[in-house]
């Protein structure tokens, strides 16, 4: 009796907490943990903000920039399946799996080939296409009360081709695109060469995606967020978490490398690390790292107006503060498997080729572990369990994209506010069982 008496107790102060609280600690400080952070510090919320390195050190450094409002079309499609046994056999092939991690990856691998079924993939074209169209809105009055509109311009996305069959191959996917109301041009040669001079004589085609937006650098940019976070009043903690566990009363008991520390309400957005601390909090997601790299060139020799995609050979290249940053690949890998930087330098050649007189001395590489999840979804919500707690993690190829986003979702849901966008297909809970 007593014991229920207390059981009844702890749980009614957790519902009060969760019901007048205004703390609330954000782990991760990437483009998605920082734009949380600001987001709840405009609701009026006290935010602790935590990473083990500073702002914006992890995937979110080194990634191409863009913010893609085009980007409704999700990893898992029938086309990417009929590439899996080139993947595993292929080292150059954009998109690679490491063998000896097959069997840690086939829980991943056997939801993303379900994935891929039509049905699957229309569902989340349709989840992806009631976030990411509006992802410059959502950052812009994030931008704006920071004051860093110069490090965005609306610079659109231009994916070029120099065969027909690869151009042809592209149609599907654009056309789906066309069909979530995202707007696409298509271009002849002359018209892809008026926009990027630059480019070889071998391009002969272009598909031009106006609504998107170049960050100067995605580095400068969420450290520039998160920077006026914290002359906001936030307060940002170097930490490294080692552990999460819910107390009886409702907090959340986060031990890290400097000592234990409580916390009412929890954001989680660890990125491509949120696995094992989603689980201790109650939650099992096919979480995988899906690593891209970059090489970044100090003194290119020729000048990019905005990012361009190679149709063939499925890598960019991107304007990043005057210099040119090849990105690319995509290689399925267990978080800390090594880094392999050949996969980085097998792009420069084919960067040389369409960009001729790209001068790649003093190239500088870099390898980000995408927060991959079998859908293509990101993972946000609220705990089903453990009203205080929430997710946010999981962005795919769209983190930078949608870390505005994801933070007014979040405020949403933390202040008690209905979402402006259905959030079922992004329920944390959708892989369990
Ligand atoms: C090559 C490449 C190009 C890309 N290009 C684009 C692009 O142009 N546009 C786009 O929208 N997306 C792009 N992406 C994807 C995008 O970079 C990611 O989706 C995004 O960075 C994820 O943000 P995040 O905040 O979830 O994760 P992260 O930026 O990785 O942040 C997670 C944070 O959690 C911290 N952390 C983890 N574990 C712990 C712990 N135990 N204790 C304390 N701190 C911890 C890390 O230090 C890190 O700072 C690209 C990715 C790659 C690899």
């Amino acid at each position: 009796m007593l014991k229920r008496h207390r059981k009844i107790n702890a749980s009614l102060k957790a519902f009060r907490r969760m019901t007048t609280s205004k703390e609330v600690t954000v782990l991760g400080a990437g483009a998605i943990g920082v734009c949380v952070a600001l987001y709840l510090q405009r609701d009026g919320f006290t935010v602790t903000l935590i990473d083990r390195d500073e702002p914006a050190s992890g995937c979110s450094f080194g990634n191409a920039g863009l913010i893609q409002c085009a980007s409704v079309v999700p990893v898992a499609t029938p086309g990417i399946v009929r590439q899996v046994p080139r993947m595993l056999l292929d080292k150059s092939q954009p998109l690679f799996i490491q063998w000896r991690y097959l069997p840690s990856l086939s829980p991943y691998l056997l939801r993303f080939l379900g994935e891929a079924r039509d049905n699957r993939v229309a569902a989340n074209a349709r989840a992806l296409a009631s976030i990411v169209p509006d992802s410059y809105e959502a950052y812009r009055p994030l931008i704006a009360a920071a004051g860093i509109e110069e490090m965005v311009k609306p610079s659109g996305e231009l994916h070029v081709f120099e065969t027909d069959a690869a151009f042809r191959d592209a149609q599907a996917n654009f056309e789906m695109r066309r069909a979530h109301g995202v707007p696409v041009d298509t271009l002849d040669a002359d018209a892809v060469r008026q926009l990027e001079p630059s480019l070889a004589r071998s391009v002969r085609h272009g598909l031009f995606l106006p609504s998107c937006y170049q960050t100067a650098n995605p580095f400068r940019f969420i450290d520039a967020l998160a920077r006026h976070f914290i002359a906001q009043g936030g307060t940002f903690l170097k930490r490294e978490v080692r552990d999460l566990s819910l107390e009886a009363d409702g907090t959340v008991a986060i031990a890290t490398d400097a000592g234990h520390l409580s916390a009412e309400t929890v954001v989680l957005a660890f990125g491509a690390f949120s696995k094992p601390f989603a689980a201790q909090l109650g939650i099992q997601v096919p979480l995988n790292s899906e690593r891209g790299y970059h090489v970044q060139l100090p003194e290119p020799g020729v000048t990019l107006n905005r990012t361009v995609i190679s149709g063939e050979h499925r890598f960019a290249m991107s304007p990043i503060d005057g210099k040119v940053r090849i990105v690319g690949t995509a290689e399925l890998a267990k978080v800390g498997a090594p880094t392999n930087y050949q996969r980085a330098k097998r792009l420069i050649p084919l960067a040389q080729h369409l960009l001729p007189g790209l001068d790649a001395s003093g190239g500088q590489e870099w390898m980000g572990h995408r927060p991959s999840t079998p859908d293509s979804l990101p993972v946000l919500g609220r705990s089903a369990r453990h009203p205080n707690v929430y997710f946010a993690f999981g962005h795919n190829h769209s983190g930078l994209t949608l870390g505005g986003m994801t933070g007014r979702l979040m405020a949403d849901l933390v202040a008690g506010r209905p979402a402006s966008v259905d959030l079922a297909p992004f329920d944390p809970a959708r892989f369990q069982g």
